[in-house]
């Protein structure tokens, strides 16, 4: 064997956010030498963690992601699952006093889990470092990649140019991929983006004291809190700490309308009484105009891949509103299938004739199956927009809900909701919209079915009965009359 046959692969990973650093591990665990490039510095740094004190963000971790971090055998699952607030269900908000019900999220008492973004973040960058075949470089700026010769150019924290070569690219650098938009230079890339009218912004809520002087939560910490008010909303998060993080979704344009301290309360006052209190008035005013509004963008690519030499995952391949909750669960979904694909075409990082055998084949079939469910999940998350602003609280939905949920239970394999397939199983995103789409036509037939029994039984009793209905029918009428 020469010593091009003996040479170890090399995959360089732009970007070491959450998507970025568990396929590091999971690189790392195949034998690869793994080179992770981070335009930031490291955030683990006492610093850069001071900074963040007293300011959690949180995400909703589920079946998706957890299964990806269960497959690296590290305990990275159980590990987070302990820092993590599990939520059972919606807590809805509704009207102007703010009612509160209780939505399940599942019959069979499945949960989503609120962590910590950054926490989870550290951790992975932990595992990833304690592997010595993976090198981690903060403060480089992928600023060009030449994906033909395997060239990547960074710019890093003094200011010049540093330049690697890899033998697999993989870009995990977020929405607004440099990767993704350097691959397009070279590749009949189909690109879609775009962005909606709704900006957020991020708002905390403090621990409230308990009757003992301890703190605890402000709301019940097991539910995600949602206020939906049609064109926009505020949600809460709850993080271990005993605080929950708002986030309020709002038209751009409505932010701009509010301009001072007291348009603000009122604004709060009108749609988000009971929150109040809870945020605090100073607080909230504080976090309304100094925090940044964010905006929200889909992103759709396809292919995922060039040859096999580049690959785009998580947000670079498919950024989508986050109104499912599955942007993240995707990003590590994306991992697990990428090595499953990996596995099944025998890949192993070792040249054979310069080339990597079945690299190529391998990316090809990832394309050719993870494409299609980014797709559907980027689709599913926008209809969800709408159904946590207006539907949540319609009774059309709350009925159409209660009797999924009602089927489940009695016969688990025949109806699955919609909300169950994408949270707690890791079915392709795709066969489960498909699958939904199906139950939807045969609950609407049942449910129209029904009505018409219902109704044909109705009539039939009512004209059998008509003498004894009809002089009821009419002193309810004149009753009614009198009235007016
Ligand atoms: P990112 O997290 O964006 O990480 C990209 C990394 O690449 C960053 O570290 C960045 O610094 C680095 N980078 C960027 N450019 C370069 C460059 N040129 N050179 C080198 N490095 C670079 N998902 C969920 O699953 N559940 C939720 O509840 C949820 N809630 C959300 C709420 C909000 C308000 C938003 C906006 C998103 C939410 N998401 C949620 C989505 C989730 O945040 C993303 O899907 C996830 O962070 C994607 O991870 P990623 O690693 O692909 O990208």
């Amino acid at each position: 064997m020469s010593n091009e046959q003996q040479r170890q692969g090399v995959v360089g990973i732009v970007g070491a956010g959450l998507v970025g650093a568990l396929n590091a591990i999971y690189f790392a665990q195949r034998g690869w030498k793994v080179e992770l490039y981070e335009l930031r510095p490291d955030m683990r740094l006492p610093v850069h963690r001071e900074s963040r004190r007293g300011r959690s963000i949180n995400l909703a971790l589920s079946e998706r992601g957890l299964s990806a971090l269960r497959c690296t055998g590290l305990g990275l699952e159980d590990i987070i699952l302990k820092a993590s607030v599990p939520m059972k269900a919606r807590m809805v908000h509704i009207g102007k006093q703010c009612t509160q019900m209780s939505q399940q999220y599942s019959v069979n008492g499945e949960h989503i889990n609120a962590v910590d973004r950054a926490r989870l973040n550290e951790l992975l960058l932990d595992a990833a470092e304690k592997m010595e075949n993976v090198t981690v470089h903060f403060e480089h700026r992928l600023t060009q990649a030449d994906i033909e010769t395997n060239k990547l150019e960074f710019v890093v924290a003094d200011g010049t140019t540093k330049s690697y070569y890899t033998d697999l690219i993989i870009g995990a650098d977020g929405a607004y991929s440099k990767l993704r938009s350097q691959m397009m230079r070279r590749m009949r890339m189909d690109y879609d983006q775009e962005y909606i009218d709704t900006g957020y912004c991020e708002l905390s809520m403090p621990p409230a004291t308990g009757p003992d002087g301890t703190p605890t939560f402000a709301l019940d910490p097991n539910h995600l809190h949602i206020w939906p008010r049609h064109t926009f909303m505020l949600i809460a998060l709850p993080n271990p700490d005993f605080s929950f993080t708002c986030t309020l979704f709002m038209p751009f344009k409505m932010f701009d309308e509010i301009k001072t301290e007291d348009q603000l309360m009122h604004f709060f006052r009108e749609n988000f009484i009971d929150s109040i209190s809870l945020i605090g008035e100073e607080s909230l005013k504080h976090d309304f105009f100094n925090n940044p509004r964010g905006s929200l963008v889909t992103v759709k690519a396809s292919p995922h891949h060039y040859q096999d030499k580049a690959l785009i995952i998580g947000d670079a391949a498919h950024a989508m509103v986050p109104f499912y909750g599955q942007g993240m669960n995707c990003g590590f979904q994306d991992v697990e299938v990428l090595h499953e694909i990996l596995d099944r075409h025998n890949v192993h990082p070792v040249f054979v004739d310069n080339k990597i055998r079945g690299l190529k084949e391998a990316l090809d079939d990832y394309s050719e199956t993870r494409v299609k469910d980014a797709h559907a999940i980027c689709d599913l998350a926008m209809y969800n927009h709408y159904e946590m602003r207006s539907a949540v609280t319609s009774m059309r939905y709350l009925a159409r809900r209660k009797l999924e949920g009602i089927i489940h239970s009695w016969f688990p394999r025949l109806i699955i909701p919609l909300y169950t397939m994408v949270s707690f199983t890791t079915i392709p995103y795709s066969q489960a919209i498909d699958r939904w789409h199906r139950q939807t036509h045969w609950l609407n037939v049942a449910m129209f079915s029904t009505a018409v029994v219902t109704a044909s039984v109705m009539t039939t009793v009512g004209f059998k009965y008509r003498d004894q209905f009809l002089p009821t029918l009419r002193s309810a009428v004149d009753t009614v009359k009198h009235l007016f």
